[in-house]
């Protein structure tokens, strides 16, 4: 899978803190990465909506954790996925009469493009469901061998020129350390499962919870070799489990992704995970960012009320402007998209665009220590901007406390430098 450019990333004076983030599961504060070298996985988009503001809002989030970790010198290493087929890009593609393969490279390629106007550092390890079959057919190979998956016999019409061998779905029994992620109630879980995705009622699983890993061939759908398992395609939690796998190691440090993830998903791919490596795991740290909603509903497609970063870009929206208007909420909480915020975010924008246009300005090495504490604090972002607000506004003489005199000369590069490199805002 094609990655998009890498934004340029200053320089900064000395080095960024430790970051600490809310472990969901835990609901604890602690450092994201323990060692020299920062492991994160973000689960990437189903591509048939892209790029909405919760999107958006979840990818500038997660760069704002690699840009602190590298700002404290550590070595990062970020993987994410394309799930570019499964349930819902297929019903989008029949629904709409387009083949889905076109729909899914048409919806990459404009993901790719948010992202790039956005200023979000790509991902190193950057994969698709499609190119990852073989392996996710090798890893359910091993868990049907370890007696880990078992298989559930098809309906009449499935399963192609051979019906006899069936899906294959995951045993949760076999992990003890299943429910850790989410935390949720047998009850709860068994609700979400069914309006996430899953298929609770599905007859001939051990246990209405146990997730799809292999689904066999159905008329109309695409489907690709499966060896032993015969022709298929790929449940969607082992998929993020193998592209961790084989793109960071197990365990890794941080899976991250909106907190619709976190159940059944994040559980699911935790648990082939842990199965996968005998134990050692998946992500020590699970985080998740809020749902942002629009006229008081969650956006999404279901409900028809996206806000898409790429026709905010059509109508001349800086996409710097939208940048900061995500940055202004804190990425764990649920907030509103509204026009008076983007409009804040448009002036925000402009104002520390005309503070840095001057060689001097007020004393900034403050303002760079205040921003890295921030996003070392959570990744508290509407903390940082009022960090670099307070110098904008002594910049620009709305402060009693600025004067002409005590400028510094290359503090405005300095500042323009921290918001590029942290924030991933050029000014
Ligand atoms: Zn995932």
């Amino acid at each position: 899978m094609q990655t998009w450019p890498l934004p340029q990333i200053p320089q900064l004076p000395g080095r960024g803190d430790t970051v600490h983030v809310r472990d969901t599961s835990s609901g604890r504060l602690v450092p994201a990465a323990t060692g020299p070298r920062a492991t994160l996985y973000v689960c990437g988009i189903t591509p048939y909506d892209s790029t909405h503001m919760g999107h958006a809002a979840t990818y500038v989030a997660f760069d704002l954790l690699g840009r602190a970790w590298r700002d404290a010198g550590l070595d990062v290493r970020y993987a994410s996925n394309v799930t570019d087929v499964d349930d819902p890009l297929l019903e989008r593609a029949t629904a709409t009469g387009v083949d889905w393969r076109d729909l899914a490279q048409d919806q990459t390629t404009l993901f790719a493009d948010d992202m790039t106007s956005l200023r979000v550092v790509p991902p190193d390890v950057y994969l698709g469901a499609v190119e990852t079959v073989p392996d996710v057919v090798g890893a359910v190979e091993k868990m049907l061998a370890a007696g880990a998956a078992y298989r559930v016999p098809l309906e009449p019409g499935a399963g192609g020129a051979d019906p006899t061998t069936g899906d294959v779905y995951a045993d949760l029994s076999v992990d003890s350390a299943f429910g850790q992620v989410a935390g949720l109630e047998l009850d709860h879980m068994l609700v979400l499962f069914g309006e996430r995705g899953g298929d609770p009622d599905r007859a001939g699983k051990r246990d209405p919870l146990d997730p799809l890993l292999w689904r066999r061939e159905r008329p109309g759908e695409p489907a690709w070799d499966g060896g032993s398992l015969g022709t298929g395609r790929p449940g969607w939690h082992v998929e993020c489990a193998v592209i961790a796998r084989d793109g960071l190691g197990l365990p890794f440090d941080v899976q991250g992704g909106g907190v619709d993830l976190q159940f059944p998903h994040h559980e699911m791919s935790t648990s082939h995970a842990r199965v996968l490596s005998d134990g050692a795991g998946g992500a020590g740290v699970h985080v998740h960012a809020g749902m942002v909603g629009l006229d008081g509903e969650k956006m999404s497609k279901s409900r028809g009320n996206l806000v898409l970063v790429s026709a905010l870009r059509a109508a001349g929206v800086d996409p710097m402007a939208i940048r900061l208007t995500l940055l202004g909420h804190h990425y764990a909480t649920d907030w509103e998209w509204t026009e008076p915020d983007l409009a804040a975010g448009v002036q925000r924008l402009d104002r520390w665009r005309r503070a840095v246009a001057t060689d001097a300005g007020p004393e900034a090495t403050g303002t760079l220590a205040a921003v890295r504490a921030a996003l070392a604090d959570d990744l508290d972002a509407p903390r940082a901007l009022v960090a670099v607000d307070d110098w904008a506004d002594a910049a620009l003489g709305g402060s009693p406390a600025s004067g002409r005199h005590g400028t510094v000369d290359g503090a405005p590069a300095l500042v323009r430098s921290a918001v590029d490199a942290l924030l991933g805002v050029r000014l």
